[in-house]
């Protein structure tokens, strides 16, 4: 038997219901991996699937959890024996099958990544889905390269926004971080923002297409409004990394930025990224993600927690990464 957190609907189809339940490991779907789970994160999109799920869950009883860490218990595939670490973001893994909020998990090998050398379970957590997916917009941005002058990070004390704004300031760039949490300024000075730009300064709609040129980069976690005004005010040629819709998916911009400005929109798609990509991504997180600006941002949590953090990170109130720990 094992502890997890199954969310079960209604007999008529109706309302959704979060609860830590013991149950069985013959309960556990197909797969040849088997994982003995020690953390695991708290996303958006597991905020959607405690809840009703947000047409991401296809099946019920389910468990969420997009991402975990831990150890592998059984491995039917020569790639991974009993006692080796692993991580697992994306791939469906939460949504459309069972996740990281349980003591044990049985997957795919080809989602499995191996833990990255120098880096704990706890820490790859602590970087988990949302700190992959802002290591993947950095990524993008370098490839495109940076402009001279501050990145902008959107979403900034959320949890790609904070873990995006301390890479970026280890790499030696200007952070400028928005958020409509004055009360985060320190906290994200911290994590190396050199500016703290209040929502309300960025989020209104656009007037001009084309403002004063003053981003070099920008990772958006945030969408809508806000991601349209960023673009009239990029440097030629600079990109921005959009990563969210925290703020909403309609996008009121117009086609001037990239005619006149020649800037780049990159999609960031975390979950189905090819296996190299994640190797790459993992490995850079663990060179360039500085450890104790990991820590600052961590909020450790229990399975029981879940229900209550779930709607939290839908109404934007969670800062940094809140990091599960199954087995407390
Ligand atoms: P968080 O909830 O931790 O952070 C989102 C932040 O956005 C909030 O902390 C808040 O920051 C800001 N925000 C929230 N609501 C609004 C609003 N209505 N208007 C303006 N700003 C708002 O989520 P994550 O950082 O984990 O994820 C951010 C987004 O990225 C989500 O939409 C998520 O689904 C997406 N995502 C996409 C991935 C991909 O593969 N493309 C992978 C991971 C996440 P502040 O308080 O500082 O203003």
């Amino acid at each position: 038997m094992f502890r997890a957190l199954v969310v079960r609907k209604d007999e008529d189809g109706g309302k959704t219901h979060a609860a830590v339940e013991e149950i069985g490991e013959d309960r556990l779907p197909a797969g040849d991996v088997t994982v003995a789970v020690e953390y695991s994160t708290v996303n958006y999109k597991d905020g959607l699937c405690i809840g009703p799920g947000g047409g991401l869950v296809r099946s019920y009883p389910h468990v969420p959890g997009i991402d975990l860490a831990g150890t592998v218990e059984r491995s039917d595939d020569a790639r991974y024996r009993p006692g080796d670490k692993v991580v697992l973001t994306g791939w469906r893994v939460g949504e459309v099958y069972w996740g990281g909020y349980a003591q044990k998990a049985r997957v795919k090998a080809d989602w499995l990544v191996p833990l990255p050398a120098g880096l704990t379970t706890r820490q790859a957590m602590a970087v988990g889905t949302a700190g992959f997916t802002a290591m993947l917009a950095v990524m993008a941005l370098e490839d495109h390269g940076i402009k001279e002058g501050p990145v902008l990070v959107t979403g900034a004390a959320g949890g790609v926004g904070s873990v995006a704004t301390a890479i970026l300031a280890k790499l030696g760039h200007e952070v400028a971080g928005v958020t409509g949490r004055p009360e985060t300024a320190s906290y994200l000075e911290s994590l190396g923002a050199t500016r703290i730009v209040a929502r309300e300064e960025i989020a209104e709609t656009v007037k001009r297409p084309l403002e004063s040129e003053t981003w070099g980069g920008c990772v958006d976690a945030v969408g809508g409004a806000m991601l349209a005004r960023a673009l009239g005010q990029m440097k030629y040629g600079a990109s921005v990394a959009a990563v969210g819709l925290a703020g909403g998916t309609a996008l009121p911009a117009t086609v001037i930025p990239f005619l006149l400005r020649g800037v780049n929109l990159l999609g960031i798609d975390s979950v189905m990224q090819p296996c190299a990509n994640r190797l790459r991504a993992w490995e850079r997180i663990a060179a360039d993600l500085p450890m104790d600006r990991l820590e600052a941002m961590i909020r450790p949590a229990v399975l029981s927690d879940l229900p209550v953090l779930g709607g939290e990170i839908l109404k934007g109130q969670v800062r940094g990464r809140v990091v599960v720990d199954v087995n407390a």
